[in-house]
């Protein structure tokens, strides 16, 4: 058929597969034969991990109870601490070992090893108790990437309270919504924090918030950026919080099934779900994970350059590297304050090892520049990663080749707050990767692509992401909302959790993934997916980022509404955009065209940094627009929508 879109991995060309090194393969932490082990006996796999990875109190007899799904149990009879784990019993080994180099934005700088970082923990711990903070009480935190915030984390859970990181540049609105939603008890916040060589005051916004949240008791304040700030009793400095403190605070013993934290999503979809995460999967899940995908070494410096607002900040940052005793980099700051090449000034400066961020921060990098790059020495990189939205076969091509000098193995991995930990992905070393695809499920998981009846999808197909398997750090529930838990995993196929994203397999088993089912188009009576379409468009030498979004049309049913940022120096243009069209319309097949473009110097994007395109969608059928508070860039959907108005179709 003429007119049938060609898949993805039709982009590819043979010369696009990525073995690993023979060095490489021969060191690493994950052999080949870790999935045939794992699907052999996927129980006895996951409770190896539980039993070498984690220091229990008292070990778990009981792996798995599923007696009642979807409401999953995994060692539900063991007993331990998280922050015991990820602190005290490395201490008599690599207490003075770094646990994070921090760099603030202005420059300033912190080496904390673990030792320090326990002790910080400790009296952190013991302050909250001052306060009244009791075991399975919750605790809303709202700070930038300061050290007080990993240390807060871990005083909750050494201290049993469960935490509710609300990522540092919410408004107020947001803030309160969450605090509202888990009655939390105590805040911990600050008075400001850095964002590109300005103040972002905290503290106000969150004096707002508190104005309807009245369940917060004590709000505990961390000095960071000096400005003016309201004072009311209820406030106390965290300086003077833990002053007095000992560092000394018996970890309390905690079930594997009681809750850890609460985190809500990013909310590209609508309202954010409060996720509930426990402890001893979810340590296990992540431990795991973060030892075999990152391939980390004793001397590795590992950065993670998400914010810890996010899961992969809580699991990345903060919990599996301090259980697996690595020394990790962490940045207060924007990526580009004060130059483009931050990031690759630290990573020079520290000599950093393995570099794990998200597509939307390599895009940005496309689009700033080269130069930026190319006048570091990133010699000390031999592992990169990528998570939060599928990555572009081009920008896979950039990061390997600018950023990872051509030798760096890349882990493109999929995985959700739901999910807690990552669920496809490469194992460095075990798999050859490809441009564009997140290769494989990790050992022990049940990933599966079925078709509207829930039947697999032969190779070859696509169709809807599901695990057939539970997994040890699943989410539990939606806080307070069992129903909606039940509702929006699994519902839609029996037996499987949904994970709402599209994904087709191609014929070495590999998973793509496609992008939200809901962006999914209908053009003339076949799907499209966004990701195809955009990669695309990205795989021009002009475009550095593009969104991508079906819109009513009366002939078509959908057309193809596109909107592209160009890289550095490129400006948009007639020519260029029917050059685009064509330039979609060869490599996918002319069905996929976009109808129309719309050049713009920026997409909305959510504050983790993924792309809205549901907003681009009410643009594009200039409806009247949703909420857009949430947005990071708010300003950008107005010139957008101006432009989007006038913008030439055919
Ligand atoms: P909400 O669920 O509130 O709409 P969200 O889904 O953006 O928000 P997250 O849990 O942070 O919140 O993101 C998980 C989603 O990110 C996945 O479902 C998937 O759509 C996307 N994603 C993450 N990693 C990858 C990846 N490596 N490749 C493709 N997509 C990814
Ligand atoms: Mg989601």
């Amino acid at each position: 058929m003429a007119d049938q879109p060609k898949t993805l991995e039709n982009l590819l060309t043979e010369d696009r597969v990525f073995p690993p090194t023979e060095e490489f393969a021969a060191a690493a932490n994950a052999k080949p034969d870790v999935y045939e082990k794992a699907d052999a006996d996927y129980l006895g796999f996951w409770k190896e991990q539980a039993l070498n990875r984690v220091t229990w109190f008292k070990e778990p007899t009981v792996i798995l109870d599923d007696s009642n799904p979807p409401f999953f149990k995994w060692f539900s009879d063991g007993e331990l601490n998280v922050a015991y784990n990820c602190l005290d019993r490395h201490l008599d080994t690599i207490g003075d070992k770094v646990a994070f180099h921090w760099v603030g934005e202005p420059g300033d700088t912190q080496d904390i090893t673990y030792r320090d970082l326990h002790e910080r923990v400790g009296k952190l711990a013991n302050g909250l108790k001052s306060l009244g903070v009791e075991k399975g009480d919750r605790v809303a935190i709202y700070l930038g990437m300061v050290p007080e915030l990993p240390v807060a984390l871990l005083a909750c859970a050494r201290i049993g309270a469960i935490h509710s990181v609300v990522f540092g540049g919410f408004s107020s609105d947001s803030l309160a919504d969450r605090i509202q939603d888990s009655s939390c008890k105590v805040l911990i916040t600050g008075d400001g924090a850095w964002r590109r060589g300005g103040v972002f005051s905290l503290k106000d916004v969150a004096d707002e918030a508190l104005k309807t949240s009245p369940s917060v008791e004590k709000v505990v304040v961390v000095k960071r950026t000096e400005n003016d700030i309201a004072w009311s009793d209820k406030d106390i400095w965290y300086h003077d919080l833990v002053a007095d403190q000992s560092a000394e605070c018996e970890p309390e013993v905690m079930n594997a099934e009681d809750p850890l934290y609460i985190l809500y999503t990013s909310g590209t979809t609508g309202k954010p779900k409060g996720i509930v995460h426990t402890q001893g999967g979810y340590l296990t899940s992540i431990s795991t994970t973060h030892d075999y995908v990152f391939d980390l070494k004793d001397d590795d410096v590992y950065w993670c350059t998400a914010d810890i607002g996010w899961v992969t900040g809580h699991s990345y940052i903060v919990y599996g590297p301090l259980a697996n005793g690595a020394t990790s980099i962490m940045y207060e700051g924007a990526p580009n304050h004060p130059g483009l090449d931050r990031l690759w000034q630290i990573v020079e400066d520290y000599k950093c090892t393995i570099f794990y961020t998200a597509p939307t921060a390599i895009r940005a990098f496309m689009k700033w520049g080269d130069e930026h790059v190319t006048k570091h020495d990133l010699s000390s990189l031999r592992l990169l990663g990528t998570v939060g939205e599928p990555i572009n076969p081009e920008a896979w091509m950039w990061y390997h080749e600018l950023i990872g000098g051509g030798k760096c193995p890349i882990v493109d991995t999929w995985w959700q707050t739901e999910t807690g930990a990552i669920m496809i992905t490469p194992l460095p070393g075990a798999v050859d990767t490809k441009p564009g695809s997140a290769t494989k499920p990790f050992p022990g998981v049940g990933a599966d692509v079925v078709d509207e009846e829930g039947n697999s999808v032969p190779w070859g197909g696509g169709g809807f992401l599901v695990m057939r398997r539970p997994w040890p750090s699943m989410l539990r529930t939606i806080y307070g909302d069992d129903r909606r838990y039940v509702d929006t995993y699994w519902s839609r196929f029996e037996n499987m959790y949904f994970a709402g994203d599209g994904a087709k397999r191609d014929e070495d088993g590999y998973f793509w993934l496609l992008g939200r089912v809901d962006d999914v188009m209908l053009i003339a009576g076949h799907n499209i997916s966004t990701t195809e379409v955009e990669s695309a468009l990205v795989s021009h030498d002009a475009v550095a980022e593009a969104a991508v979004v079906g819109r009513a049309d009366p002939v078509t049913g959908q057309a193809i509404a596109a909107f592209v940022t160009l890289r550095g120096g490129v400006e948009g243009s007639d020519e260029l955009l029917a050059e685009l069209r064509n330039h979609v319309g060869s490599t996918i097949g002319p069905i996929a065209k976009p109808k129309s473009i719309v050049f713009t110097a920026d997409l909305p994007k959510t504050r983790s940094g993924k792309i809205m395109r549901r907003l681009l969608k009410d643009i594009s059928e200039q409806r009247q627009l949703g909420d857009v508070t949430t947005l990071a860039n708010a300003d950008i959907v107005q010139e957008i929508a101006a432009k989007s108005a006038s913008s030439s179709e055919d």
